[in-house]
């Protein structure tokens, strides 16, 4: 299993702003003569063409492999844009002044609790301190280094990407289980009998809704003030705070939600996880104002990307299908509702039931029997994946049950 470990980063500003403009430099020189060449001879360079032109420039202040991968970026979007053509993407055609540096493994050298990362020959190598649990593994495990700008928070992170050299395990068993993700609630998880688990996670959305609010004054109050001033820099400053510490909370809650579906689904005994086609739920037409900020502060890309590689690392395979429908239609007899709120309630037959549990049923239903209105739903229970407590005094909200934190 391959994973990414996300570490902070100590470099100056100027020097990890050196390292990843140079990449830039790099694979935008490789870009404009690929398409120089291109124009004048009508052959489109190969790869090793394209390392060769690059190393033609001159001296690079990076290591000879992390200049590889910048110069090996344009082939690789190249075949990305090849690969997903029908889908209107675009072959690479901006110059970068930035780009994220790659150290491969060649580049990387463990020296007890420290990684030192080489740069050009006769430059000085960076040293990363390694977190205890990363410094026990021995060093052929790390496959690469990734010196990452955040835009959010402003700063640079070390992305290191580990591969332990282990297959996925066998699935725990052979169910299926279907998910409706959700905006209010994260996700309902149905199984085949029927018996639905809804995660909820209000956090989310208060600290999202929280987050609006502040966003909005600020933005007003930025507003009021000199461009580059000292009070607007201090605004601004709170500003990158506020969305840097949203974005921490968000990715917090969202590893904990996805990790109790996991749980959830290994001790059901799954061998695969259903969910909708959700991703485009932010594209096209524009919502109206609430629900547009709804489903702007939600991230499924991201919610799917945790809950497919934590699934896979229990053996539990994750699928897609097409959700027409699937929170419309009834699952007693298949008549069409407009679910009013959280409540569907079907005209034609008189069923009433939880909006998110009929989503789920009916993906349990299409994706073992092909159809909807095979499954429905039976029990619903609630599963809150983290406590609300408070910090100052280590407070439990009420009502939130003790047993239900596993994480
Ligand atoms: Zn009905």
């Amino acid at each position: 299993m391959i994973r990414t470990h996300l570490l902070p980063c100590g470099l100056p500003r100027e020097e990890a702003d050196a390292l990843n403009r140079e990449s830039g430099r790099t694979s935008t020189d490789v870009l404009v003569w690929h398409y120089r060449i291109y124009r004048r001879t009508g052959h489109w360079l190969s790869p090793v063409a394209d390392e060769r032109l690059n190393d033609s420039f001159g001296p690079s202040t990076l290591h000879a492999h992390s200049r590889d991968a910048a110069q090996q970026g344009c082939q690789k979007a190249c075949k990305t844009a090849k690969a997903n053509r029908g889908r209107g993407a675009k072959y690479p055609y901006r110059r970068k002044v930035y780009r994220t540096t790659v150290w491969k493994a060649t580049g990387m050298k463990q020296e007890g609790n420290r990684l030192r990362l080489a740069r050009a020959k006769g430059l000085t190598p960076i040293v990363v301190a390694l977190p205890p649990e990363l410094a026990v593994l021995p060093p052929t495990l790390f496959v690469e280094m990734r010196l990452v700008y955040e835009p959010i928070s402003r700063r640079h992170q070390w992305h290191l990407v580990v591969d332990d050299g282990q297959a996925a395990p066998e699935p725990p068993g052979q169910a299926t289980l279907a998910a409706d993700l959700g905006e209010i609630h994260p996700a309902a998880v149905a199984n085949e009998q029927g018996e639905v688990v809804i995660f909820t996670a209000r956090d989310l959305r208060a600290i999202n809704q929280y987050r609006h609010k502040q966003l909005a004054s600020l933005q007003a109050a930025l507003a009021r003030k000199q461009k580059g001033s000292r009070r607007w820099k201090r605004l601004a400053r709170r500003k990158t705070f506020l969305r840097a510490r949203n974005k921490r909370q968000r990715r917090a809650i969202e590893h904990k939600v996805t990790r109790a579906i996991t749980n959830h689904a290994r001790a059901q005994g799954a061998k695969r996880l259903v969910v909708g086609e959700v991703r485009n739920i932010g594209n096209g037409k524009r919502l109206h104002t609430n629900a547009q900020q709804k489903v702007s502060g939600w991230s499924h890309g991201k919610q799917g990307d945790y809950l497919t590689y934590k699934l896979a690392a229990a053996g539990i395979v994750l699928e897609r299908q097409s959700e027409a429908y699937s929170s419309k239609t009834c699952p007693c007899c298949g008549n069409h509702n407009k679910p009013d709120g959280r409540r569907y309630r079907c005209s034609a037959c008189g069923f009433v039931g939880h909006r998110d549990a009929v989503g789920a049923v009916n993906h349990v239903s299409k994706a073992v029997h092909g159809f909807y209105g095979h499954v429905q739903p039976r029990s619903v229970r609630y599963r809150r994946p983290f406590r609300r407590s408070s910090r100052d005094t280590g407070h439990v909200a009420r009502g939130q049950p003790r047993e239900a934190a596993p994480l």
